[in-house]
């Protein structure tokens, strides 16, 4: 079967907070024996990239006898990985497959295989000096259709107090804001993929269309490219506006002899 372009998943997790015993408030180090309860994974919202926001599939702890029972969420995400070829999170990298990657562990599972990542945090770090890189800001001031929520209704900590407590008023406001991040990160990828220069998708097609790095065919020849060593086909992406170049060097044998590098000086 011809492939017809890769398989991106867009995910997110939520995690619940340590519970520790410390005596002070201020400039503390919690020492593993203060720890009374490990950090776990509550919930999990996942959208494979461009299907309707009404395809979103979303696993949480709430009907576990025990909330901190993550086991079964944990591998239901991997199995949802290992289908995709590469995932995009917002942070991901430091924080959603580590923390992912120390479940499994800690449950016993195997390594699986790991989609490439692209992680729009890293990858906005790369290209912009924005004010902030959070999804918080990020969402807030580029995307046009999902702003990160509040959560108001269950303020700061209280929505992970109350979700550890089984309040099933907060789990829906969890779930909400879960699959609001994974929409979020998902509208800041579109906004910023012409800027990404870590994805070349164009490879998961089996075709031989001429395909901008974002997978799109719709683009065209625009200008030339001049680097130190040869001339190249410039071209435009109609969807993603990334301005890429052909691999072929334009200069002819006889004109690329005659080009003199740096000598020593
Ligand atoms: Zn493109």
């Amino acid at each position: 079967m011809k492939n017809k372009g890769p398989k991106i998943i867009v995910y997110d997790l939520e995690t619940s907070p340590m519970v520790t015993y410390n005596f002070e408030r201020f400039d503390q180090n919690i020492g593993l024996e203060q720890i009374k309860e490990d950090w776990t994974i509550l919930a999990w919202g996942a959208k494979w990239l461009g299907d309707p926001k009404s395809k979103a599939i979303y696993r949480d702890t709430r009907n576990k006898k025990d909330v901190r029972d993550d086991k079964d969420i944990v591998k239901e995400l991997i199995e949802l990985l290992e289908q995709a070829d590469i995932c995009i999170t917002h942070n991901g990298d430091k924080f959603d497959i580590k923390r992912l990657n120390a479940r499994a562990l800690l449950h016993g599972l195997p390594p699986y295989k790991h989609p490439a990542s692209t992680d729009t945090y890293k990858e906005s770090k790369k290209v912009f000096s924005l004010t902030s890189h959070s999804l918080d800001y990020a969402s807030a001031n580029v995307n046009t259709k999902y702003k990160k929520l509040k959560h108001e209704e269950f303020p700061g900590l209280s929505l992970w107090k109350e979700v550890l407590k089984g309040n099933k008023k907060a789990w829906r406001v969890m779930q909400k804001y879960c699959l609001h991040d994974v929409f979020a990160t998902e509208e800041y990828f579109t906004k910023i993929q012409g800027w990404i220069k870590t994805q070349n998708l164009s490879c998961y097609f089996d075709d031989a269309a001429i395909r901008c790095r974002c997978g799109s065919s719709n683009i065209y020849k625009k200008g030339f490219v001049y680097t130190d060593s040869g001339k190249f086909q410039g071209y435009k992406c109609k969807d993603c506006g990334k301005r890429p170049k052909g691999r072929l060097n334009l200069l002819s044998v006889e004109k690329r002899k005659g080009l003199l590098k740096e000598g020593k000086s």
